[in-house]
């Protein structure tokens, strides 16, 4: 091997030898990578003239762990728990120099070293439980015996880095460096370490922290119960537990061999693999097939945005959050100031939160500038339209919006439903036009779909992809029809759950279920929290549906108190009696004998046409894999991370079960359950969506 392909590189200065993991792009410890540390390791230790070792990460970190794509598959080479033994009994003392990063393995790598010394830039985390896992080379053994049980538990459990200046305080590290000059810091570092002529620490042998638990007997308990919401439906947390209170209780290679086992177990588990899938498919939506890293993007210096409601307050923070200038347009002045209102409001609440300061609400508040005319927004690279979800609106707004904006300004509707090729076909410059679907509330959701027009430039969308970045988002490529991705499956579920209702479920079952299953809330209590009136009106209702009779009778949601539930002070929902009589008798109006309906048979009309419907879009090139699906409804709609998203959770159900189900339901409830050609062929073919490519027109 040529020393520029090894994965690592060692140089003498004086008696410290200094190790460079050398393996772009995140130094992650793969099998050559932990049989060249080995190796290094071995030589230094055997050189005479060598008095310390000095271990460090070339390019813009430290380590980012370990390499998960080696997760699943049979070891190869030296285990990392074994190469961190090998560390840890070194008799020279090895000395960890962090910069950038110190993620999972790489800081468990860091914490089996003898001193550990960053840059005051650096973080330092486990972030194994973001992936369905605990970490699995030590981290849940030797932290708590570092910085105490307590902040482990934190750590570990959230997955979460912590800054080196923190990590500095709570012991973690044993100093900071300059922040330009880590390794000769460290070089001199570790020469104190040497003339200083003292045996070098092990974190193995280090008691006095574990003596906290030992006189807390609640810890364990206490932590479990202030974290119950946060960690329900997840396995992980309640294993990364488990394994520093095995760190307090059990000797020290008990603890590990505790560790491993629980690594093992949660790795082969459905939840890590669902997390996992997830992992990937949120990097995976960023690739587009017509488009590379070398397709241009056009500047985007100043955004406008229109209509300053819900969505258009929250998207402008989107933008200045970054740092970018935003001029909102409203139509009338009343509708302008309420809309500045409720941004500043929300920037003062986060400030009173403490997550920004005073000054930073001043600074984004001085980006935003706004109007009461269209021609406001002729200096934006972008402007994105949120009036109200009317075509005839939206399309005069964008034969307007052609005229005052720049040629070069991209033009995006943040519509729900309508038809963006319509919209775009209102300007001169359709190639110019997408979709940039927000959810709300719009400044927290991470989810953005990017609606491809017909048209649209490759530009046009690589431009708004890398924007969606720029801002947070996890952006998805989707094609136009109606409801997109996310609200065109939604619209699936809503029509079963208000069928179950008028059969024989009451709204708390359909939302319990809904709930068990591990989204945030069921149909009904997402009904209110919305409003039931979105899209009703009384000029209109004809006082037949469960939902006319209740928005008559001003039980609109959450907002009026009363909706699907009742509501007190603090928002807590509790079934109503008045909402059952009203489903009992649109039962009876529809000639419809009640009966019981099962947990399951909730959970399966309400999810399996989802996943029909995902299907459709697939077969459609509405979305481009189903991955996206997925990534779609795990960051805009709280699907269970650890169920993977729709499309991965179907294929652990199995397609054929599936299949058979909606079969069933047909025969029973009629052509909505109609299953699509390409559920129908996986499902032959014993395949699944994971594999399917549609350009290769197979399951791969
Ligand atoms: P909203 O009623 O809260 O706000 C619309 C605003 O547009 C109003 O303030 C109105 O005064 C203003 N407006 C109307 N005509 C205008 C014009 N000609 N020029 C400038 N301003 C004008 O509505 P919203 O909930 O913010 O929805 C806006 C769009 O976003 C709709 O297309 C909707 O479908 C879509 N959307 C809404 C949500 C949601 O959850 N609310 C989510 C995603 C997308």
């Amino acid at each position: 091997m040529s020393d520029q392909n090894t994965p690592t590189r060692m140089r003498v200065e004086g008696r410290v030898a200094v190790v460079t993991l050398t393996a772009p792009p995140v130094n992650a410890l793969s099998s050559t990578l932990r049989e060249s540390l080995r190796e290094r390791i071995g030589q230094a230790g055997q050189d005479a003239g060598i008095g310390a070792i000095v271990l460090t990460g070339a390019g813009r970190l430290f380590c980012g762990g370990a390499d998960i794509t080696e997760f699943g598959k049979a070891p190869q080479g030296i285990g990392l728990g074994e190469l961190l033994a090998i560390v840890e009994t070194s008799n020279k003392p090895i000395v960890a120099a962090i910069h950038g990063q110190a993620l999972g393995g790489g800081l468990e790598l860091a914490l089996a070293c003898h001193h550990r010394v960053a840059t005051p830039s650096a973080k330092l985390g486990l972030p194994e439980v973001k992936l369905g896992i605990v970490p699995g080379a030590g981290g849940t053994q030797r932290l708590p015996r570092i910085v105490g049980p307590e902040k482990a538990l934190e750590m570990i459990t959230s997955g979460q880095p912590v800054s080196a200046k923190a990590a500095h305080a709570m012991g973690l590290l044993d100093a900071l460096t300059a922040e330009d000059a880590l390794v000769s810091d460290v070089v001199a570092f570790a020469e104190d370490v040497l003339a200083a002529g003292r045996t070098s620490p092990r974190i193995r042998d280090r008691n006095d922290r574990l003596a906290e638990a030992r006189e807390n007997p609640n810890l364990f308990k206490d932590f479990r119960d202030a974290n119950t919401k946060k960690f329900r439906g997840f396995e992980a947390p309640e294993g990364c537990i488990r394994c520093v209170e095995a760190a307090c209780t059990l000797p020290f290679d008990e603890g590990l061999a505790f560790e491993r086992e629980t690594f093992l177990r949660l790795v082969a588990g459905a939840q890590s693999v669902a997390q996992r899938h997830v992992f990937f498919a949120e990097r995976e939506a960023a690739k587009i097939p017509d488009m590379s890293g070398d397709t241009p993007t056009l500047p985007i210096t100043r955004v406008g945005v229109v209509g300053a409601g819900t969505m258009g307050g929250g998207i402008a923070m989107n933008f200045l959050n970054a740092g970018i200038p935003v001029t909102i347009v409203e139509a009338k002045p009343e509708a302008l100031e309420r809309g500045l209102e409720t941004i500043r409001r929300n920037y003062d609440n986060t400030a009173r939160k403490g997550r920004i300061s005073a000054a930073d609400v001043e600074t984004r508040m001085g980006l935003l500038s706004d109007g009461l005319d269209l021609a406001a927004l002729a200096e934006c690279d972008l402007i994105i339209e949120a009036v109200f979800e009317d075509l005839d609106l939206k399309r005069a707004v964008f034969s307007r919006l052609d005229a005052v904006a720049k040629p070069s300004a991209i033009l995006a509707t943040n519509t729900s439903y309508l038809d963006v090729d319509v919209i775009a076909g209102m300007t001169g410059r359709p190639e110019h036009v997408l979709g940039l679907h927000f959810f709300s509330p719009a400044n927290v959701m991470r989810l953005l779909e990017v609606v491809r027009g017909e048209k649209t430039d490759t530009r046009v969308l690589a431009t708004a992809m890398q924007l969606g970045r720029r801002i947070g988002k996890v952006a998805v490529v989707v094609g136009v029809c109606h409801g997109f991705v996310g609200n065109r499956m939604l619209a699936e579920r809503q029509r079963e759950a208000n069928g179950l209702i008028l059969e024989g479920a009451l709204p708390q079952d359909v939302d319990r279920v809904i709930q068990e299953f591990g989204l945030p809330m069921g149909p009904f209590a997402m009904s209110d929290l919305a409003g039931l009136d979105i899209g009703w009106s009384a000029q209109t209702s004809k006082g037949e549906s469960v939902r006319d009779i209740l928005c008559e009778r001003d039980r609109r949601g959450q907002k009026t108190g009363r909706g699907f539930y009742d509501y007190d002070e603090t928002r807590k929902a509790t079934p109503s009696a008045e909402v059952e009589a009203v489903i009992r008798e649109v039962s009876q109006r529809q000639g419809l004998t009640r009966r019981a309906v099962s947990d399951q048979e909730i959970l399966e009309r309400c999810l399996y046409p989802m996943v029909n419907e995902g299907a459709k879009i697939l077969e459609e090139g509405k979305a481009l894999r189903a991955s996206d699906i997925d990534t779609v409804w795990v960051n805009g709609y709280g699907w269970p991370v650890y169920r993977g998203g729709p499309m991965h959770w179907a294929d652990t159900v199995g397609l054929g079960t599936i299949l058979e189900r909606m079969r069933a339901f047909r025969a029973e409830h009629g052509d909505a359950f109609n299953p699509s050609a390409l559920l129908e062929r996986l499902a032959a073919e014993d395949g699944g969506f994971s594999g399917y490519d549609r350009r290769a027109g197979q399951a791969a």
